[in-house]
C-alpha cells in the first residue's frame, strides 16, 4: 500500500443498503433501532401516495405527495427506483441519495423487492438484506395482532408475503427476526462488515 492509512481509510464511496420484508416482519423497527447503533448511517426518506397514518410526520416518516406530483416526478426522473405496493405508489428520490453517496454517507433504504431489484441494478455494490418472519403462521398472527387492519386486508399481506419471499434469492443476507435485539445485532453486524471490505476503498475493484 503505498498511500497513507489516513487518505486510505477516508477514500470510501457511500454504500446503499436496501432492507426489505413482508409487511408483519419487524422490519420498521429494526431499520429504526440500527440507526442508534450506527449513528452516521441515513434513512431514506421516501415519497408516498398512500395517506399518513395515525402517528407519522411528513418528511421524517415519508414525504407525502398526490399521485400528480408523483407522476411529475417520475416523468422527471426524479426518483432512483419506485413501485406500487398496496395499490399506492412509493420511491425513493434520487438527489437525496446520489448527493449522500457521493459525500461517503452510507444510506438505508426500507423499500420493497420491486425497488430492491432496480437498486441493485443501477447501485454497483448495493446490499442487499431481506427480514423474515420466523414462520408464515407467526406472520399471520403478527398481522393479525397489529390490529389495524381487517381480515381480508389480512389474508392480501399475508399472500403477498408469500409471493415477495420468493425473491430472497436476489438478496445478499437474510436476517430472522425471531427476537429484536438479536435482529438489530445481526442488521449492525452486516451494515459493518460491509464498510470495512476492502475492495470499497480501492476505486475500479467490484466488491464481491
Ligand atoms: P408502508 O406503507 O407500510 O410504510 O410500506 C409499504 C411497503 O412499501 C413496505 O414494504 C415498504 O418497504 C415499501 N416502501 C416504502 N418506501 C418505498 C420506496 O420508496 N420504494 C419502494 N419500492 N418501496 C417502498
Amino acid at each position: 500500500m503505498t498511500v497513507s492509512i489516513r487518505s486510505f481509510i477516508k477514500r470510501r464511496p457511500g454504500i446503499v443498503f436496501i432492507v426489505s420484508a413482508p409487511s408483519g416482519a419487524g422490519k420498521t423497527t429494526l431499520t429504526r433501532r440500527v440507526l442508534d447503533v450506527h449513528p452516521d448511517m441515513c434513512l431514506s426518506v421516501s415519497c408516498t401516495t398512500r395517506a399518513p397514518r395515525s402517528g407519522e410526520t411528513p418528511g421524517e416518516d415519508y414525504h407525502f405527495v398526490s399521485e400528480r406530483v408523483f407522476r411529475r416526478m417520475l416523468d422527471a426522473n426524479e426518483f432512483a427506483e419506485w413501485a406500487e405496493v398496496h395499490g399506492s405508489l412509493y420511491g425513493t428520490p434520487r438527489r437525496m441519495l446520489e448527493s449522500r453517496l457521493r459525500k461517503g454517507q452510507d444510506v438505508l433504504l426500507d423499500i420493497d423487492v420491486q425497488g430492491a431489484r432496480q437498486i441493485k441494478q443501477h447501485f454497483q455494490g448495493a446490499v442487499a438484506i431481506f427480514v423474515l418472519p420466523p414462520s408464515l403462521d407467526e406472520l399471520r398472527r403478527r398481522l393479525a395482532a397489529r390490529g389495524t387492519d381487517e381480515r381480508r386486508t389480512i389474508h392480501q399481506r399475508w399472500q403477498r408475503a408469500r409471493h415477495e419471499i420468493q425473491e430472497i434469492e436476489g438478496y445478499d443476507y437474510f436476517i430472522v427476526n425471531r427476537d429484536v435485539e438479536d435482529a438489530v445485532a445481526r442488521l449492525a453486524a452486516i451494515i459493518a462488515a460491509e464498510g470495512v471490505k476492502v475492495c470499497r476503498f480501492i476505486p475500479k475493484r467490484k466488491p464481491g
